[in-house]
């Protein structure tokens, strides 16, 4: 039985990541992968083909809409290849396995394919697809085995007209109605998908907002952006019933009021979240705990109530995102080498991929309530940037929320152009404790959508921004 220092299980950002890390320092490392791609939910159904797909269905969109606008005429109007699509979305994907398995030989690490299963705290079983099982032993052992989607009980997911993110990332056409439960990221980015590519999305949604858990905000904002866009919400409704029959299915649910809410499409995107996936684990044989939700139990280490068995990314506590799971995966990797590694949760940011993106970081304005703190609020338009006006995205603002009498900025909260990536100026700044006036005295170059941040932090710091 071949030992080592440290055996990872599961291939997602979290244990390729920590793979890769535990390499670094000088330790043994194995990875253990049960699908043939490397990557977990991440490269190949999840961040990496929905961002293909987003990206795509953005060119036609703009395409159909803005370019005429912009002096762009075209012969004929542009038409839809869905097959295409899908074709260039896989090729990411492989593309981007391909490069984990390249990292894997840099460094080094034993690629085991097969199902891990613990034997004892330090053996794992691989059950191989033919059946045999071999074994390793692991000195310590990285359960990284990430999430499957959840669905609800009365619910049966056919794959075919009743799907969730997996079947949705390769449908061979453009649905006519989509019918989407859960106004959460993943219904929003893969509703934005089809949305812009023709079909009417109707958002079925059980609380009052979409991206409830968001500063709200933002949801109001990118409610009224998406509806121009062939959305429909049915905010605060409690879907009780999906049926399909044949290509038509029916959404059956009971509004606030409590009368009933009929809608009929030709697909239905199940997206009520993800749970914690350690299926045929066995994780009673090594005494290793999960809690009430399923999720394997950590301490602050990410190490399990037994030595020498950690947990990382969707399979513990917190956020389900990639880059949080490979903070985790670095932090194990670093707290079995011996350092003493640290995560700030509360700079851990979140992003929506729709257009116009929504990204945010530290506390919303109604945890800031609940709280007590006091805070003061700084905002600014994208309808006032000069590069916005130049690309013609003015939808959105950005929100600053600072601290009433140090200043210190606790939350910044954005929906725009270029979101996403706007969003680690202000991680940085936060890292560092920046005041919002740090931000208000820092240069921004002329003309970016990033000058807006600066000034909602003008207006917060003294309501002295210089462009409204
Ligand atoms: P996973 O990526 O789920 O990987 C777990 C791996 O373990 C899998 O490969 C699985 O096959 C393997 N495994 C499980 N059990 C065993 C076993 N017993 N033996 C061997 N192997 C096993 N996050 C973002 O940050 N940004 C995004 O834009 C984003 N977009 C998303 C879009 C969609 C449609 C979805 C579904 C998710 C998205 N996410 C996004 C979330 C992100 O994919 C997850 O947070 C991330 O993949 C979690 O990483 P992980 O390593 O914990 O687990
Ligand atoms: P989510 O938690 O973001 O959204 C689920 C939504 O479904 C919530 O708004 C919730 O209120 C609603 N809901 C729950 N039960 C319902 C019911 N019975 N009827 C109607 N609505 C109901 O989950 P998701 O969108 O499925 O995504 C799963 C995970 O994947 C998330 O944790 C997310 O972090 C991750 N993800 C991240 C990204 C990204 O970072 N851009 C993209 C996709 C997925």
């Amino acid at each position: 039985m071949n030992q080592y220092d440290v055996v990872v299980i599961g291939s997602g950002p979290g244990g390729y990541v920590a793979a890769i890390r535990c390499a670094q320092l000088g330790l043994k490392t194995a990875i253990i992968e049960k699908y043939a791609a490397l990557g977990g939910t991440c490269l190949n159904v999840g961040c990496i083909p929905s961002k293909a797909l987003l990206d795509s269905s953005e060119h036609f969109f703009n395409a159909l809409h803005t370019f005429k606008e912009h002096g762009i005429d075209m012969k004929s109007d542009p038409k839809v290849n869905i097959g295409q699509m899908i074709k260039r979305k896989q090729d990411v994907v492989d593309q981007t396995v391909a490069g984990i398995n390249f990292l894997m030989k840099k460094n080094k690490i034993d690629v085991l394919r097969g199902h891990g299963s613990f034997e004892n705290k330090n053996t794992i079983n691989i059950t191989k697809e033919d059946g045999s099982v071999e074994q390793v032993g692991g000195k310590n052992v990285i359960i990284a085995t990430g999430s499957k989607p959840a669905s609800l009980p009365f619910i049966n997911i056919d794959k075919k007209r009743v799907i969730t993110s997996t079947e949705a990332l390769k449908l061979d056409e453009v649905p006519k109605h989509l019918i989407v439960i859960g106004g959460g990221v993943i219904g929003l980015e893969l509703g934005s998908v089809y949305g812009r590519l023709g079909a009417k999305v109707s958002v079925v949604e059980f609380m009052d907002s979409i991206i409830p858990t968001m500063d709200r905000t933002m949801g109001k904002d990118l409610q009224r952006v998406l509806k121009k866009n062939n959305f429909e919400f049915y905010l605060s409704h409690k879907v009780k019933e999906v049926t399909a029959k044949g290509k038509t299915v029916t959404v059956k649910a009971d509004n606030a009021k409590g009368e009933e809410v009929s809608l009929e499409g030709d697909y239905v995107l199940v997206a009520v979240g993800r749970k914690p996936y350690t299926d045929k684990l066995a994780l009673e044989k090594a005494g290793v705990e999960v809690d009430e939700r399923g999720r394997v139990k950590v301490d602050d280490h990410l190490q399990t109530q037994v030595p020498g068995i950690y947990a990382i990314g969707d399979v513990v506590r917190g956020a389900m995102l990639a880059h949080k799971a490979e903070e985790e995966g670095v932090f194990v990797a670093e707290v079995i080498a011996g350092q003493k590694p640290h995560i700030n949760y509360n700079l851990i940011p979140g992003v929506v991929y729709t257009w116009p993106e929504v990204a945010s970081v530290g506390q919303t304005e109604e945890q800031l309530k609940e709280a007590g703190v006091p805070y003061k609020v700084g905002s600014f338009p994208f309808k006032a940037s000069g590069r916005a006006r130049a690309s013609m995205d003015l939808d959105g603002q950005i929100k600053v929320l600072a601290h009433k009498e140090t200043d210190e900025i606790l939350g910044v909260h954005m929906i725009g152009p270029r979101a996403a990536d706007m969003i680690a100026e202000a991680v940085v700044a936060m890292e560092f404790r920046a005041s919002a006036e740090d931000i208000g005295r820092i240069s921004h170059a002329h003309p970016t959508f990033t000058e807006s941040f600066k000034e909602a932090a003008l207006d917060a710091t003294a309501k002295r921004a210089l462009h409204i």
